[in-house]
Formats: structure tokens, sequence, C-alpha cells
């Protein structure tokens, strides 16, 4: 097992990932809110969490990993005011909360397959765990950490030692993403109190809502991922992983919340990927137009291109997006591609076995590298450094695949049509993801073009269980 290094949030300093127990180390993942598509800022924190995991496996950790799916109690301001973001997304499409959240939670992993996001083997809806949400905030009402107020059950954080021991700041540097139009909730002993079950709520419709001990209603946002986590990975959490606006209150709740009902520290490392904004500043789901994978694939780029892009750049880095930019990740991805397949042409006529030593040495200066806080693009270096290196074909292309279980831009699998035919696809290829989404939109005419046009190129279209795939005539 080889260290790998990461900064953490909670001591502000790059520091050696320590599992708590020896066998295996436990990771918990913010899942998506499903009210909405992701857009591709909420995927680039999915992207480097991914890498993070396949970097932690490859280095040798039993890695086990939970996420959460929000589909309750997230509601449009942190401010415990505001409507909930289920609720909000039921009403904008005509549907029930719970056909919402269905249709998004699938179509953000239909988005993580196509960006190789690796789906973590646990993965919970909130609105299954609420006998858990419920034990957990009895718990807080046990130990005197929890109090009523004006129907609602609320978090005592004056009762909390160090509240902000996450990042040291007090709320007012902290109030990223907090709106200042929200209206204060006069039942709250202290302003950084927070609700853990509604039972009031100026939103009489609420749709979903559960009995409780305090009433009927249902769970603070913050609640479901302390309960989830303690529930599937145990007392002792290793990593825990969000987007930068969620480490103030999101975050720093959980924490207070954990940390109170179980009477020591709960978890030791904090992960938070910086933002991707677009030009105009913050890229949100609430701001109407925004842009998501099917956006990126509607104007011709591969899904894996993205991917390349964000590994391009320090996930402490806040980026902004630029269709320039991704034209670059673009077309250095197409040349990735075809300098692979020209190195899988030459490794087949070489008729060798590939050097195990040297393909060890790569691996040790791999981790080496992206292990010292997750340095994604001295990685990319590293394997533009074996494409030129001089030693044999079939050696390099067992480097480049390995180094792909953690970067998963597909380099040997996506390059292979380039192979068959030794003609650069990529114009047919972006073709076919063109016909993929007038599939989708049920636009038989424009699918149908598509084809023919492809056929005129002197290819056929394979329908297979993993996507369309070019076949020369
Ligand atoms: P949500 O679906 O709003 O709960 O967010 C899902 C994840 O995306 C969370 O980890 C957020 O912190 C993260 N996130 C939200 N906005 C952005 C953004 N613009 N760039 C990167 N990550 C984001
Ligand atoms: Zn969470």
């Amino acid at each position: 097992m080889q260290k790998i290094k990461l900064y953490n949030t909670a001591t502000r300093k790059v520091e050696e990932l320590t599992p708590h127990s020896e066998d295996k180390l436990t990771m918990y993942t913010c899942g998506p809110t499903v009210y909405h598509f992701a857009h591709i800022g909420n995927l680039r924190t999915y992207i480097m969490e991914d890498v993070l995991e396949k970097l932690l496996r490859y280095a040798g950790y039993n890695v086990v990993r939970a996420m959460n799916i929000t589909d309750v109690g997230h509601l449009t301001s942190d401010a415990d005011t505001g409507e909930d973001k289920m609720l909000e997304g039921a009403k904008r499409e005509g549907k029930t909360a719970m056909q919402i959240a269905k249709y998004y939670t699938e179509a953000f992993f239909a988005d993580c397959y196509r960006l190789n996001i690796k789906k973590p083997e646990i993965v919970v809806p909130a609105t299954d765990c609420i006998p858990e949400f419920i034990e957990l905030i009895q718990t807080l009402f046990d130990k005197g950490f929890a109090y009523t107020a004006g129907g609602n059950v609320y978090f005592d954080t004056s009762k909390v030692e160090d509240y902000y021991c996450l990042t040291g700041h007090s709320a007012d540097d902290l109030m990223v993403g907090v709106r200042d139009d929200v209206t204060e909730d006069l039942n709250k002993r202290n302003k950084t109190d927070f609700v853990l079950w509604f039972t009031t709520s100026k939103f009489g419709e609420q749709e979903l809502r559960w009995d409780s001990p305090w009433g009927y209603g249902y769970p603070g946002w913050h609640i479901e991922c302390s309960a989830i986590s303690l529930k599937y990975l145990g007392e002792y959490l290793d990593l825990h992983c969000g987007g930068v606006d969620n480490i103030f209150p999101h975050h720093t709740n959980e924490i207070a919340q954990s940390e109170a009902a179980l009477g020591h520290k709960w978890c030791g490392h904090w992960f938070h990927p910086r933002h991707l904004n677009d030009k105009s500043g913050k890229m949100s789901k609430s701001k109407g137009e925004f842009l998501c994978v099917d956006t990126l694939v509607a104007k011709g780029y591969k899904p894996l291109a993205y991917r390349l892009f964000c590994l391009q750049s320090h996930y402490m880095k806040q980026l902004v997006f630029t269709y320039e930019s991704l034209d670059n990740a673009s077309s250095a991805y197409d040349k990735l591609l075809s300098r692979v397949a020209s190195i899988k042409s030459a490794a087949a006529k070489e008729n060798a076995v590939a050097d195990k030593d040297k393909v060890e040495k790569y691996r040790a200066r791999f981790i080496e590298l992206v292990g010292n806080d997750m340095n994604t693009s001295l990685g990319l270096t590293l394997l533009y450094d074996v494409l030129k290196a001089d030693i044999d074909s079939v050696t390099k292309l067992a480097v480049i695949e390995d180094f792909d279980r953690v970067l998963s831009l597909d380099l040997v699998s996506a390059s292979e049509q380039a192979l068959e035919t030794g003609e650069d696809t990529s114009q047919l290829e972006e073709l076919l993801l063109k016909r993929a989404e007038a599939k989708k939109n049920r636009d038989w005419a424009t699918a149908d073009a598509i084809r023919d046009e492809i056929k005129a190129a002197g290819y056929a279209i394979l329908d297979t269980p993993e996507g369309a795939k070019l076949k020369k005539l």
C-alpha cells in the first residue's frame, strides 16, 4: 500500500490519509439533489471524487464508499427556510416528488456512466432511511443537543464545543452560497442552530411526510448524511467528500450532530473540490439554463473530453468553463486516442510481453505524483512522457492501461476504432453522439439522416449494449 497525501479542510494542511482501521478505508460522498439534471459543475466534483476513489484503490486501499441521494429535505436556502427543492421540481414538471427523484437519479447515473464515474457500492436515497434519521434525532434529544420550538426540532449549536472546527472560520466568512434575502427563523435559540425535523412549513402541500415522535413531518437535509454514513460506514469515517459549498453549513452541521451523538471525533479527512463556474459567476441548477452532459453531447463533444478537461486542472483551483478550453481538451483527447491507437497497432506486431519491472516503476511514479494532493495534471504529464518514452510498445500499452485505471479516459478501448480502420474517425464518432441524442428525442428523421451520412463515409453503425459503434463496410 502506497501512502496518499491530500489537502484536509479540517486541518488546513496536505496530509497523509490514515484510515481508522487496517482493513478498509471508509469514504462518504454527498450525493446529488435529484430535482433537476446535474450540471457539469456538479459533475466536476463527482469526477474528482471518482479519481480519488480510484487512486486509493490503485494505491492498494480497500475503499468502502457510500453516497446518499437527496430526495427530501434540501431547501432552496441553506438557512432552513425556502421551498423544498424536490417540491420545486415536482411543481415545475407537474409530477410527484418521487417521480422527479426517480427520473433525475437515473439521469444522474447515466451522466456518470458517460463520464466513467464509478457508482459507489452503497447508494442510499434519503427517503429509505427515515427510521434511522428519527433514531439519530432521538439520541440528540436524549443527550441534550436538540430542542423543539414552533413545532420544528432544532439542533442547539451552543452545546457544541467547537462548532467551526472544520475551518476555524466564523459563519460570516463561510456563508458560501447562502442567500441574503432569507428571513430569520425566530424559533432558533442561536443563529447557527438548524432544523433536524420539520413539522411546520409554510409549504403546507409538502407531499413527503412521515410520522415521528415530534409530529408528522420530514427531515432536515444535514441529518441524512450523518445518519446514512453512520449506518453504512460505522462510527469512524476516514474520508468525507463534497463540493466547496458544502463546507458551511452542511458539513459543519454534519460534524456537530454526528460527534454530539457519538461522543467522539467522527471523520478524519475532508475533501472539497472547488467549483466550476461559467463566465457569469456561479453555475447553478436554479438559474434556469445550465450546462449538462447532454448539452455538450448535442454540440458534438465526447463526454470523456470533458473528463480530460477536468483532469487537466488541480481540484483545489476554481475553474471557469469556456467552450474554447473544452475545444482544446477535445482536440488533446482525440490526439491522445490516436497516439494510443498507433502504439496498440505497433504492440500487436511485436509479439512480446510487457516488462513488469518497468510497468511497476511507472506505477510507483504515478502514485507519487498524483498521490501528492491529487495532482492529476502531473499524472497526465507522466502519461505523455510514457507515450514518447524509448520503451517497447507492449510495455507502453501496459503502462497506459494501468494509468487509465485512475484516469478512466478509455484510452485503449476508445482508440480501438482508430486502430481497426487506421483512419481518423473522430468526426464520425461525433455524428454517432448526435444520432444518440436524436434517438433519445425520438427524432427519427435526424437519426436516419445521420446513419446515411455515416454509411456514405463507408461505415455501418452497430448498436451494442455499450452504445453505437462504427464498423467499416
Ligand atoms: P447538489 O445536487 O446541489 O446537492 O450538488 C451536488 C454536488 O455538486 C455537491 O457536492 C455540490 O457541492 C457540488 N456543486 C454544486 N455546484 C457546483 C459547481 N458549480 N461546481 C462544482 N461542484 C458543484
Ligand atoms: Zn451531505
